[in-house]
């Protein structure tokens, strides 16, 4: 009999499907689901006061809250104020992370622009030690979690992001249908997987992609989701893994069913 424990895999949506964060959180609950990822996709406007009562209600409830920052930031821009509203918008998203108790904080670094990637790594780097210093000094108990991009055109590839986490020890989130969309289609998971580290936190959903990369995040599949969920258990990743479909309950709902299946069948 093979005998596969599974490691810890959690699973939940990104964003409440514009619930409210609130009921976002109960409806997570109440479906069996276990985290849920706080989406600052155009701006930091959640208040302190706010942070903290999603942050009592999810610690209430068990469910593990990580945060977006917003989409716009570019740790590698031409312009030193563009860099610095960058820093603020992770920084804001740090403080009511740190304030609703989630610990990993997600966001897309910069661009290439006319910069060669080895250039564009120092620029990134050297801001996010920045960063790294303000969250120390502020006694906030997250970390940044750059995310693997789904466009060549774009800063963020696997190397680029491990070397990162080494060079600064941040952490990393791996999105599976970004590494898709950049690969064209072609994923070996088990050649991906002994590359990153034991625990990590985690995006995935259906995707569209071009010659170009990524062109937009589509429902997710059974038959997306399986080689993913063998491949993390057979390597024994303990991962948050985040839906970012379009109908990102519904998805999450139905990776988790096939996790559940999964333990049983173990
Ligand atoms: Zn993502």
């Amino acid at each position: 009999m093979k005998t596969t424990t599974v490691p810890s895999i959690l699973i939940g949506p990104g964003g409440s499907g514009g619930r409210g964060h609130i009921k976002g959180l109960r409806e997570v609950a109440q479906r069996g689901l276990d985290c849920m990822e706080i989406e600052f996709t155009y701006g930091v406007r959640m208040k302190p006061e706010m942070a903290e009562t999603v942050g009592a209600l999810a610690e209430d409830l068990g469910i593990t809250l990580s945060v977006h920052a917003p989409y716009y930031i570019n740790l590698a821009s031409y312009e030193t104020d563009k860099i610095d509203a960058s820093c603020k918008r992770i920084l804001d998203s740090c403080q009511r992370a740190h304030l609703m108790g989630a610990r990993k904080v997600v966001f897309h670094a910069g661009f290439y622009q006319k910069r060669t990637p080895r250039e564009t790594y120092r620029l990134i780097r050297k801001e996010i030690l920045d960063v790294q210093q303000h969250i120390r000094k502020a006694g906030w108990q997250v970390a940044l979690c750059p995310e693997i991009t789904g466009k060549p055109s774009q800063f963020g590839s696997t190397e680029e992001l491990l070397e990162l986490m080494q060079d600064t020890g941040c952490g990393i989130t791996v999105d599976f249908a970004h590494l898709y969309a950049r690969n064209q289609g072609n994923i070996d998971y088990d050649a991906v997987m002994p590359r990153l580290p034991q625990a990590f936190h985690a995006h995935f959903s259906g995707i569209e992609y071009t010659a170009k990369g990524e062109k937009k995040h589509i429902r997710t599949q059974p038959a997306h989701f399986r080689p993913l969920l063998d491949a993390l258990i057979n390597h024994h990743k303990n991962v948050t893994l985040i839906c970012e479909s379009p109908k990102p309950f519904e998805d999450a709902i139905m990776m988790k069913g096939m996790l559940e299946q999964k333990k049983r069948n173990n």
